[in-house]
Parts: structure tokens; sequence; C-alpha cells
């Protein structure tokens, strides 16, 4: 590629996420975009949903069983001139570390909240990554053809629960069976749900923001009410920033219902108007690097165990940051300083194995794995060094005691535990004063692929006591005196020997607050 025919391909890239709590309607949109788009590549289904798909692509075995897909995947397809990267970040009971990492391969979020629930709590988790990292954040409220909440409402929870103004694009006209379309005051037209002629569902505005022509709602009391509300938010809202919006401290609102398909396309055309190409990444020493550097480099920020014990491969999965990829090109892994060659790359593919020949800045790559790879690990080619900043760690959620079922196989039960570790799949503490092993993870499905990885790798039957959820904090060890333990708050160490409590729940955590007001207790992210 010439250094044109790169920024053209990269300043078409638009790599994002959807988060949401489960059942909000992700899928529902995913595979609206997908259609609008028509697929490129495919790599994983969107979830486990018919057997179909499912049956072809060599699922981990407890994938199968659960009927789930495990780990994020990645969708790719052309829309409106542009080249999408959605990466899927899973729900439910297969919540993990790698949904939160997955937020750290994206250039932007797209937030989709159920218009009758709101804010739910895996919605508020995934946001606040977003908003740390400080991308943009697109919101769309679902499913207003049901009774949804009073939209006002809904803007002011937003604004309230998750600290980020918000910018409604559109404003829903009635709900439910009522619902009759949005105020489009961004692209200045009503859009309505069921229009006269359906070739042309749209009303224009003229200058003031009335409607041009004759308008078939003008005696409905949801458009009186419509109005009303769009004149409160004109009066009172915010006015629309796109600085903002790129900084993620204003979220563009948009209304409508993925089942009936109303309100996606406008969004997602919207929205690419807004979302960034990629950007620079940020290395350890300080520097930067540009995507349209013409050296190639990215980092790790999954790695997909294959659970069929004879695939004993993984999958690492690489945010391309600058360059250019081709297949079989040598890179330098940067841990260890070695050449390798990536000529075994996919995208891991639902339908087919289409293997990956190019790829550049923004795209994803999977890389077949026999073990190089950690979570978080950098490769490049050129002779600088590129070493990107470190992988924020998490603060677990759920906690595990683990021992060795049969005591005769400590040591393969010691290198399993290290190298998942390592490779990120859960994280390990050890009792303060103890020699207990104790693993947190943010979900529980990391724990079942802990336990089925011990035996299928490493041949290492465990026993696992549930310690329940609790909520960890990181004491400053010169404040520590370990009298403050308690059964309710266990004094424990992470792999870097730094003490931390693990309590009981919310009101254990205030109760040692109001006690001990001078000690400084930090939770990760
Ligand atoms: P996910 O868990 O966020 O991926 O949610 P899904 O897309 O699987 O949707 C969950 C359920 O809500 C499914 O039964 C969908 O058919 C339904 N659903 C999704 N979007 C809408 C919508 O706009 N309106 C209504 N009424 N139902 C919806």
């Amino acid at each position: 590629m010439t250094s044109k025919q790169l920024a053209d391909a990269v300043n078409k890239r638009r790599t994002f996420a959807i988060i949401s709590h489960p059942d909000a309607g992700k899928t529902t949109i995913t595979e609206q975009m997908l259609l609008f788009g028509g697929i490129v590549r495919e790599a994983g289904t969107v979830k486990g949903r018919g057997s179909s798909n499912f049956a072809k692509s060599d699922w981990m075995e407890i994938e199968k069983k659960r009927g789930i897909s495990v780990t994020s995947s990645v969708m790719q397809f052309d829309f409106e001139g542009k080249r999408i990267n959605i990466l899927d970040t899973p729900g439910h009971e297969d919540f993990s570390e790698d949904t939160y990492r997955t937020l750290m391969a994206v250039d932007s979020a797209v937030m989709v909240i159920d218009g009758a629930k709101g804010i739910e709590p895996q919605t508020r988790k995934l946001f606040k990554i977003c908003k740390m990292r400080g991308i943009p954040i697109f919101t769309f409220i679902n499913k207003f053809d049901r009774d949804a909440r009073d939209p006002l409402d809904l803007m002011n929870e937003i604004e309230e629960t998750l600290g980020i103004e918000t910018y409604p694009m559109d404003w829903p006209i009635g709900m439910g069976r009522q619902f009759m379309g949005v105020y489009d005051r961004y692209n200045h037209r009503v859009a309505l749900t069921h229009p006269k002629d359906k070739d042309n569902p749209y009303l224009p505005l003229d200058d003031d923001g009335k409607v041009k022509d004759e308008n078939p709602l003008a005696d409905e009391g949801e458009w009186k009410d419509a109005m009303d509300g769009m004149e409160l938010i004109e009066m009172a809202g915010n006015q629309f920033s796109e600085d903002k919006v790129l900084k993620g401290d204003q979220t563009p609102v948009f209304f409508g219902s993925a089942l009936t398909n109303f309100g996606v396309r406008t969004f997602l055309t919207t929205y690419l108007k807004f979302a960034p190409a990629p950007s620079s990444h940020k290395l350890e020493n300080g520097d930067e690097v540009e995507p349209l550097d013409p050296e190639f480099s990215g980092f790790v920020f999954k790695i997909q165990a294959n659970m069929n014990p004879r695939h004993r491969d993984r999958i690492a999965f690489v945010r391309v940051c600058s360059g250019e990829f081709d297949k079989g090109m040598d890179v330098t892994l940067e841990r260890t300083g070695k050449p390798l060659r990536l000529s075994n790359v996919t995208e891991f593919m639902a339908n087919t194995r289409e293997n990956v020949n190019k790829a550049v800045a923004g795209d994803i790559i999977g890389l077949y794995d026999t073990g190089n790879f950690q979570i978080g690990d950098s490769i490049y080619t050129g002779k600088k060094d590129i070493k990107f900043e470190k992988l924020p760690q998490f603060t677990p959620e759920l906690f595990v005691r683990v021992t060795a079922k049969n005591v005769m196989k400590q040591k393969s039960f010691h290198k399993g535990i290290n190298q998942l570790v390592q490779e990120g799949a859960v994280q390990l503490f050890h009792g303060y004063n103890s020699n207990d092993y104790i693993l947190g993870a943010v979900g529980q499905l990391q724990f079942e692929v802990f336990k089925f990885r011990m035996e299928n790798e490493y041949n290492s039957q465990v026993e696992m006591e549930p310690m329940g959820s609790k909520q960890a904090r990181w004491i400053d060890p010169d404040q520590l005196d370990p009298k403050m333990a308690s059964s309710r708050n266990i004094l424990v160490k992470d792999i870097h020997g730094d003490p931390l409590f693990l309590f009981e729940n919310e009101f254990a955590l205030n109760w040692f607050k109001q006690k001990y007001p001078d000690v400084k207790l930090t939770a990760k992210l």
C-alpha cells in the first residue's frame, strides 16, 4: 500500500463496541446494522442464537454446552463509505474481564438503553470504562414501541447516574402503541413510524422547526407532548458540542425501536458523521504511535482458548494500532524481544474461516497462538521498540478459594495457575498471612473456564470454594494494621504483594470507612 492508500483505508475505519445490559436490544441492533451493510466478515456469531451458525464453527466446549458465546467477537461490514468493526461485549454470565478489555480496543462506543428500564448495572460498569478512556459515547434508547419511561426522566437519569451531558438528537412522539415517530432535530425532519407513503417517511421542517407541509400528527396529544418536551430541552438542555462529544463529555441521544427497525439507520448514519477514525495510541514511555505510521504495531487485548482438547490452539485478538498487516509478515514480540512470523491468522469466522490477508490500523486480527502471547503484549515491525501502555487492572467482584484436588499434583497446579493468571484469565490473590490461593473475577464464567483449562491443559483437578461477591479495596501498606481485618473484611495480597481487603458488602465497607476515616482505600477500575 502507498501511504495515500493506507491513509484512505485507515480514515474509513470506525471501530466500536455496543455497551448495554442484557436484553436491552444489542443483538437486535447489531443484526440491523449488519443487514444495512451487507456483512464483509463475521467473526463469531452475534450471539449463539440459532444452531445453524453454531454447528459450523468450532466453539469452545463450554460455549456449546451453554449455548452462548464465551468471548467477544468481531464483526466487520461496509456502510456509507465506512468500514465498520463492531466488537461484541458479552453479557449475562459470560461477562468477564475480556469484556472490559475489549473496550480498550475500540475508538468509540454505542450505549443501548431499554426505554422502560433506564440505566442498568452492566451498562453502568461498561460506561465507566469508556468514560475513563474518554472515548465518544452515543446513546440509543430502545423499545419505544413499548411503554417506556418519560424521556425527560431518562435524560435526567443518564446525566445524574453516569455523569455525562446528554444532547437529544431526536425526541420521541408517543410510545408503545402510540409511538408515532421522532422529531429529528438534528436532521431537521419528523420521522414517522407509520407514514402514509412508505417510501417517504419524513416530514421536512422549516427554519423555525415547524413542519413545512401538512402535519398528520398535528392534532394528536402525543405530538403536543413531544413539542412541549422539545421546547423544554431547547430552553434548559445542553448546547450541542462536537468537542464535548469527542471527549466523551456529552452523549448524543437517539430514540427508536430496533425490533421494528425504526431509528437504527438514522442512528448509524448520524453516528458515523461524528465517530472518530482510529487515532494515536500511547506507549509506556509516553510517546504515541500514529495510525498512519507505515510500520505495523498492535496489542493483544484478549486471548480465546479453544476448549476442545484436540485443538489446543488459542486465538490472540490484536488491535492494529498503526500501519498495515500482511499475512506472513515478521514482527517482534516486545515482551521477549523475539521475532515471530504471523502466518496463521484468522478472523475466527462463524460461517467461513476466511483468512485475512490485509488489515490496517483500526482493524482487529485473530492470531493462532500456541502459547506465545499474553494479554497486553505489543507486537511491531521496524527498528523502534514499541511497548503500548499497560492494560488496566479491573476490580474483581467474585472470589473463590482454590486448591488442588490431588495433593501429589502441586506442581502442575502451580504451573497452571501461574500461566492462566499471566494470560489474564483470572486474578490471583493470596491470604495475607497464609498460603491460601484466592481467585478473583468480574464474571462467574472466568472461574468455569479456569477450572476447565486446569483439568484439560494442565491435568490438574481443582477444588473451588465460592466466597461470593466482595468489594475489593486496596490499602496503603503504611496505613495497614492486620488487626483491622475480620471475617467481614478479609485481608489478602495481590500478585505484586500489595494488600487489600475483601469487604463482605457495601455495609461492611462503609462501617470500615467510619471506623478508620483516615485510611485511604482504593479500587482499580
Ligand atoms: P441483547 O441481550 O441486548 O442482545 O438483546 P436482544 O437484542 O437479544 O433483545 C432482547 C429481547 O428484546 C428480544 O426478545 C428482542 O426481540 C426484544 N427487543 C429488542 N429490541 C426491541 C424493541 O425495539 N422493541 C421491543 N418491543 N422488543 C425489542
